[in-house]
């Protein structure tokens, strides 16, 4: 019984610990440990892998527009939208508003209509900003005006790499994924590059 409960609290532990405490996707420290499971296990069976990283465009002025806590409220949705991706893409979140996600067995080919209709239904979902004086508690009346809630629109850029005889190892296929969301972001933004 002891031992059960000792094993139950430590698979939480865990948990928590791989996971990112603002938008509850998968943290830095467990991508370095899938990704490398990922890579081992694609290589034995000769099968493909690609590297993903997505980054929110231009967040810093979203931040100076809107405030940081919008920002978060904000991240938090993309987080959401970002962990919803098709096709078997795995996503974590990589440092501040950059997520990595990694397609097992996809080529970068094959990963980019789930990239492309990520990054479509980003742009165009439109984040509902709540207002900051919104009550914590329910109002005594119900308010049966209907309030026009301010949408926020907000784009994301996308680079694209796979293992190959070009990119060997898992780390330069990190840096090649790199490269292709720089050309991304070049490019205009709002685009998936390989
Ligand atoms: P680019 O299109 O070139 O990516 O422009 P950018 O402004 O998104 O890129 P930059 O690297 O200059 O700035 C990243 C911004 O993301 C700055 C930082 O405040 C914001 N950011 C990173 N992490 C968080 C977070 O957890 N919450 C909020 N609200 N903002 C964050
Ligand atoms: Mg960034
Ligand atoms: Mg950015």
């Amino acid at each position: 019984k002891v031992g059960e409960e000792l094993r139950n609290a430590n698979i939480k532990l865990e948990e928590y610990a791989n996971t990112d405490a603002l938008t509850q996707v998968a943290n830095r420290r467990k991508f370095d440990v899938c990704y490398a499971e990922e890579w081992r296990r694609m290589s034995r069976d000769k099968k493909p892998l690609s590297l993903i990283i997505a980054d929110i465009d231009h967040f810093k002025k979203f931040n100076d527009t809107h405030g940081h806590d919008v920002g978060d409220d904000v991240l938090k949705l993309v987080a959401v939208c970002i962990k919803g991706v098709g096709g078997g893409g795995k996503a974590f979140r990589y440092g501040g508003e950059e997520f990595a996600i990694v397609f097992p067995g996809k080529t970068a080919d094959e990963a980019v209509p789930y990239l492309e209709e990520l990054r479509e239904y980003i742009a165009n979902r439109g984040f509902i900003k709540r207002s900051k004086s919104r009550p914590k508690e329910k109002p005594a009346e119900i308010v049966t005006k209907s309030r026009t809630y301010e949408k926020l629109y907000l784009t994301v850029s996308i680079g694209a790499a796979e293992k190959s005889e070009r990119c060997r190892s898992a780390e330069e296929v990190i840096s090649a994924a790199d490269k292709a969301l720089y050309r991304a972001k070049s490019r205009g933004r709002n685009c998936v590059c390989k």
